[in-house]
């Protein structure tokens, strides 16, 4: 059987984008490492941040768009991304979000501490101290790499079926069942990141989509031949994936599990390196080939955004 490394990307929904790009590049310290537009909603900008080369598993993604109205975090949706940062650095982490006045509370699940916290638009999110995963090589403002998000921990499910949720993790994508823990069941990927997925078992109400909810969470897939795999085994369980998406930076299929979440899967190549030099990663618009002959259109369209220091890292 197949397994997945785990956490591919995550992808939300937000209203402003410099807001956006202020917060997971400003504050949190992750790379803005790519600035691309929604390819089948070209008039709204994608953000992804990551590690230094944005690598999967690391990778948080938006569709930004002023006029969206609020969403409800609940069942079929990921309810919270959880990050991981290297041990003894969540006190820089509780003095970093006092400096930058996010409010946040301290929770525990199965033996491990977790600082949890929202971003400006009520996204959940969370860090938690692992060995696990390498360390994340980019500083930004005032954030250096030993105490730099290494990228995902893992992420929270709010299913409207657990069990059927639980059985796509387990059967499909080849999750391990390490347990339930009070309202908590986990599963774990052999990957040093994104490896770590809790599907919350108490009652929620329904999600609303919007901006501060996730839109989907996306699998790895090694390769396209193993990315092939996974869409057939989804046919022949009874699902409807979509037919496989050229995103650029990787090759993408969705389908709905049975808990209602939009669970994606995507391939771990080519990558974020594939249209712009590393060391440029995110600084201009990037189009994929289809779309660069209207460019002019959105550039005139897009508000100008960029990965900034804030006035607080700034001497
Ligand atoms: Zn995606």
């Amino acid at each position: 059987m197949q397994k997945t490394s785990g956490i591919h990307h995550i992808t939300a929904m937000v209203n402003d984008a410099q807001r956006n790009i202020d917060f997971y590049a400003g504050v949190l310290g992750l790379r803005l490492v790519k600035k691309t537009i929604n390819f089948d909603r070209p008039e709204v900008y994608h953000l992804y941040f990551g590690n230094e080369s944005g690598d999967p598993g690391t990778a948080i993604t938006f569709f930004p768009w002023a006029n969206q109205l609020k969403g409800r975090i609940g069942t079929g949706q990921v309810g919270v991304t959880s990050y991981v940062i290297s041990p003894g650095s969540l006190s820089f982490w509780k003095d970093r979000l006092k400096q930058f006045g996010v409010r946040f509370i301290q929770n525990e699940r199965y033996g491990e501490h977790y600082l949890q916290f929202q971003d400006p638009d009520g996204l959940e999110l969370e860090l938690v101290e692992r060995h696990d995963g390498p360390v994340n090589t980019w500083s930004f403002g005032g954030v250096t790499s030993d105490v730099a998000i290494k990228g995902f921990g893992g992420a929270t499910l709010i299913s409207a079926q657990p069990h059927k949720t639980a059985e796509v993790l387990e059967e499909i994508l080849g999750l391990e069942n390490i347990g339930q823990e009070e309202s908590f069941l986990r599963f774990k990927s052999a990957s040093g990141i994104g490896n770590t997925i809790d599907i919350k078992l108490t009652p929620s109400v329904r999600g609303l989509m919007g901006a501060g909810t996730v839109h989907h969470i996306a699998w790895r897939a090694k390769d396209e031949e193993e990315h092939k795999r996974w869409r057939a085994l989804l046919v022949e369980k009874g699902y409807y994936p979509t037919e496989i998406l050229d995103r650029n930076y990787f090759k993408a299929l969705y389908f709905h599990e049975g808990g209602g979440i939009l669970f994606e899967i995507a391939t771990d190549s080519p990558g974020f390196a594939v249209d712009e030099p590393m060391d440029a990663l995110g600084e201009k618009l990037m189009l994929p080939s289809w779309l660069e002959p209207r460019r002019e259109e959105f550039e005139g369209m897009l508000p100008k955004v960029e990965a900034r220091i804030l006035e607080g890292d700034r001497e």
